[in-house]
């Protein structure tokens, strides 16, 4: 199925990250690509460092990893993006944003094709199409590419085995309209109204 997080309001790509946690839960493998924000660090780069360090400290002792907690090793997170884009004293070139973006949809198309996930999360698609990074075209047809693989159909929703996370404000008619799910997070009120600037552990 596909799902969509998008408009002005904060809580898209930490409600993918929701996702994440709940289909972790149930030791499904979960791989998130981020589009465009890639050079900056945020909280849950760091938790997945932890996570990933202290699998290495056991093998090199050859221990078996914390049982419960297995399922938190098939998550993994690629930041493709280079940064904030014609904002935040940006300066890369346009051209590089979107080899960028394009090798990050490259990666993606890769994922979905090889049936290792269960959730594939792509942070930020949506501003990458709407930056004109990526071709729209392309990406829809890359994302029909998870009816490839069908389950067994529990219900008419549930057309694939894997599930697809669209996040990024400006999200494409025609992503919506193919998608089986759609929220749309309305700013009502935010700090940085206020002059406040992004918080840690909040923001990023
Ligand atoms: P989050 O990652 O917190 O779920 P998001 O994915 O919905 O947020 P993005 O558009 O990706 O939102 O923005 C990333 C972060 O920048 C968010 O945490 C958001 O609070 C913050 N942000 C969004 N709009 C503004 C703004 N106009 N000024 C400052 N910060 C903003
Ligand atoms: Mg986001």
């Amino acid at each position: 199925m596909i799902i969509i997080f998008t408009g002005n309001g904060k809580g898209k790509t930490t409600a993918a990250l929701g996702q994440a946690m709940r289909a972790l839960g149930y030791n499904k493998r979960v791989l998130m690509i981020q589009f465009i924000k890639g050079s900056w660090i945020s909280g849950e780069h760091i938790l997945i460092s932890k996570i990933k360090n202290q699998k290495l400290k056991l093998q090199i002792k050859n221990k078996k990893l914390p049982k419960g907690l297995e399922s938190f090793y098939n998550f993994q997170i690629i930041k493709a993006g280079k940064g904030f884009i014609k904002i935040a004293g940006d300066k890369t070139l346009f051209s590089e944003h979107k080899k960028a973006a394009q090798k990050a949809l490259f990666l993606a198309e890769k994922a979905i094709k090889s049936q290792k996930w269960d959730l594939i999360i792509l942070d930020e698609i949506n501003v990458a199409v709407h930056l004109k990074l990526l071709n729209e075209k392309k990406v829809l047809d890359i994302l029909k590419c998870i009816y490839l693989y069908p389950h067994k159909p529990v219900t008419s929703l549930h057309r694939s085995a894997l599930t697809v996370i669209l996040t990024g404000r400006n999200a494409p008619k025609s992503f919506i309209k193919e998608a089986d799910l759609v929220t749309e997070m309305k700013e009502i009120k935010h700090p940085f109204q206020k002059g406040c600037l992004a918080q840690k552990s909040i923001e990023y």
